[in-house]
């Protein structure tokens, strides 16, 4: 039997480069020789998008178009919706009592995303739903009895978290979950356009799948790179620049990095030229992912049904394990 993969996203906006190099070519890697379920986190993507559930509905389709168009194929994957699935929303309830809020206070990618929230909006907006999400994601991965996440390096302490549930329930109740492992890329966490630490769909710093060769251009043209250098004869940084970061990621001309580099550090090129030369490499990696997007268009009713059969069989797998576990907590009281 193969073992299974769980991982998905939440549709808070489409995809893009960062997916890709975190978890996206994992997910490729690994479709021909796991049971691979990818979720569609609609529901997660409402704790911070509670009072625009527009956004997040509008976002399902994008989400899966670009799934198919980077190369994940419905008859090898099985797509999943989140919120068709209730017995992730049961788990997740029945898994509350095994986490303290400090603990999920402590929880270094939690901690930060607070941060972020305190400095976006004056008000306290630490909802019950914000701050139980690692729980959710432990019901997320435990509801298929995942063995493998492929996830970017943020998610590393979910994964932490979802293991010490775990690992508690099987203690209290039984050997009923499994433990799953974490997979992390050679590339665990992209910059953004704009230098900070990550590109994310909620900075708004990213090169999206389904953007046009204008757009990539106009975004890769004006990219962050070493704020000290001023003139193009000007010695400049390599190390830490997104633009030279970009191009060891995704330029497969090594010779061409490292004569960019070497005339970088002394002063010897522009950065239009290194810019230029970095457009070309990553429109040449996302052409054929935008015609494949763009052959989707209109097909909503094929998508319908690959997200509709999907959860279907997503729904069977958990609706055992939902019995499994509740059946360890004697909470199958009238069945008896
Ligand atoms: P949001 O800003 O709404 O949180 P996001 O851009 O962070 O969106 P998610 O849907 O939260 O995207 O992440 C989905 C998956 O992609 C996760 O496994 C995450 O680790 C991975 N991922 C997202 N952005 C990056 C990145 N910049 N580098 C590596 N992995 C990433
Ligand atoms: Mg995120």
């Amino acid at each position: 039997m193969k073992k299974t993969i769980l991982t998905g996203d939440r549709p808070t906006g489409q995809l893009h480069l960062g997916h890709y190099v975190g978890s996206l070519k994992s997910r490729l890697k690994f479709q021909n020789d796991y049971d691979t379920i990818i979720l569609i986190a609609n529901i997660q993507a409402l704790t911070d998008n509670f009072d625009n559930p527009k956004k997040v509905s509008e976002n399902i389709l994008e989400v899966l178009k670009d799934y198919i168009s980077v190369g994940l194929d419905p008859n090898l994957v099985t797509f999943v919706l989140q919120s068709d699935i209730s017995e992730i929303a049961e788990l997740t309830v029945l898994y509350s009592n095994l986490v303290t809020i400090s603990r999920l206070m402590r929880n270094p990618t939690v901690k930060s995303e607070i941060i972020e929230k305190k400095n976006k909006f004056s008000n306290d907006l630490i909802t019950l739903g914000f701050l139980g999400y690692p729980v959710s994601q432990a019901a997320d991965i435990t509801a298929f009895m995942a063995d493998l996440v492929p996830v970017g390096e943020d998610q590393a302490p979910m994964l932490e978290q979802t293991i010490e549930i775990v690992k508690k329930f099987n203690n209290i109740y039984g050997n009923i979950l499994k433990v799953p492992k974490i997979y992390i890329s050679d590339v665990p966490r992209l910059v953004g356009l704009d230098g900070k630490s990550k590109m994310s769909k909620s900075i708004g710093n990213t090169i999206n799948f389904s953007d046009t060769t204008n757009i990539i251009k106009n975004k890769i043209m004006s990219m962050y790179t070493d704020p000290n250098r001023i003139h193009k004869n000007d010695p400049g940084n390599v190390e830490g620049n997104p633009v030279f970061i970009y191009h060891n990621i995704f330029n497969s001309n090594k010779e061409e990095v490292k004569d960019l580099e070497s005339r970088y550090r002394i002063g010897r090129v522009g950065d239009v030229e290194v810019k230029e030369k970095l457009f070309k490499v990553i429109e040449e990696f996302i052409s054929p992912i935008r015609e494949r997007r763009l052959s989707l268009e209109g097909k909503d009713k094929y998508l319908f049904e690959i997200l509709k059969s999907g959860t279907k069989r997503g729904r069977d797998i958990a609706s055992k394990t939902l019995y499994n576990v509740k059946n360890s907590m004697d909470l199958n009281f009238l069945e008896n």
